[in-house]
């Protein structure tokens, strides 16, 4: 990252909200339940699938947690009543795995019971490193009570090789495969570009060689075009992967991608919690922060 680009990213947190807001509009489908479910129905008719993830994460008290878990079910019901070709994902923290880790069980259970309702899927998303272990304590503990639910590992842990080797590839747990997007320290992640995406390419070849099924969620070109040739080398049915990308990036790949026959699947947020998730999305990509400290300065013409 260029010196420019550092700066602008540690301003992110002094942007008023406003700015981050309009920035950030391509990458959530709105606020309400009714901006996913158009969302949805645009991607479905485009050939894609979606996962919906209800915005917010690390509630402060048990109440938010169960308020969180509840916000799912309306979407699992838009869901069946409008027949989308789409699941949920949810972040372990918004259902309160910060604060009791059988409380939020009982969260999840109670999506799950919903989940089980319409033989839908669940997506357990993995966050920063403090909660690793417990996520995938998680998955395990709750694929006892209902199999259709799946993980993810990250490219920039260490640790991911071993976590797929002992915890995913024994029960072919459904894997969702990215880089990682928050900031690890380097003794226990990968920092160096060129590393991470090296040993995203051996992780998915060892999940794939195990039978495992990927959720291969990258914009990175590179990655695809990886991932293209060890499909092909595998000989992988279009069954046994998807490609999946993020709600208002690279719309041009993910075209190129579906075009080829592959499946697709684009992660719908949406909800009044914005912020955490925008201003994510934002330092991931200074360009786009760049905009938003011009705009502010009167820099942009
Ligand atoms: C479906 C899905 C689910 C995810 N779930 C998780 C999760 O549970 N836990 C987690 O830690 N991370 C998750 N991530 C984020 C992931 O870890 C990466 O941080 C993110 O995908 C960027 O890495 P990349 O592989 O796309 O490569 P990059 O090299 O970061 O991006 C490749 C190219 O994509 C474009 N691009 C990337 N980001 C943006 C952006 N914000 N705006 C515009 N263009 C952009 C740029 O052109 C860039 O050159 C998820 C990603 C996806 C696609």
């Amino acid at each position: 990252m260029s010196l420019f680009d550092s700066l602008v990213v540690a301003t992110i947190p002094f942007v008023p909200r406003p700015f981050i807001r309009h920035f950030a509009d391509p990458y959530i489908a709105g606020e309400e339940l009714a901006d996913a479910v158009r969302v949805v129905k645009l991607l479905n008719r485009e050939g894609a699938k979606a996962t919906v993830d209800v915005l917010g994460e690390a509630v402060t008290n048990l109440d938010e947690a169960a308020r969180a878990a509840d916000s799912y079910l309306p979407v699992l019901d838009a869901i069946e009543r409008e027949r989308l070709d789409a699941n949920i994902s949810i972040k372990p923290t918004q259902l309160g795995l910060a604060l009791d880790y059988d409380a939020c069980r009982e969260n999840f259970l109670r999506v799950i019971e919903r989940v089980r309702m319409y033989d839908s899927f669940l997506r357990i998303d993995m966050e920063d490193s403090p909660y690793t272990t417990l996520t995938l304590d998680l998955v395990q503990d709750l694929r006892r009570e209902y199999g259709k639910i799946g993980a993810v590992l990250q490219a920039y842990m260490r640790r991911s090789m071993s976590d797929l080797r002992e915890r995913i590839i024994p029960d072919k747990i459904n894997l969702r495969l990215c880089k990682g997007i928050y900031i690890e320290p380097s003794e226990i992640a990968f920092r160096d570009f060129d590393v991470v995406r090296r040993n995203y390419v051996r992780l998915l070849r060892i999940a794939l060689e195990a039978g495992v099924y990927v959720g291969i969620a990258t914009h990175d070109e590179l990655l695809v075009w990886e991932a293209f040739t060890l499909i092909d080398e595998l000989g992988l049915d279009r069954e046994q992967y998807e490609f999946q990308m993020l709600l208002g990036v690279r719309p041009d790949l993910r075209r190129q991608i579906i075009s080829e026959g592959h499946r697709m699947r684009v992660y719908v947020p949406f909800g009044e919690d914005w912020y955490a998730y925008s201003a994510r999305r934002l330092k991931e990509n200074p360009k786009v922060a760049g905009y938003v400290l011009k705009d502010i300065l009167g820099l942009r013409h």
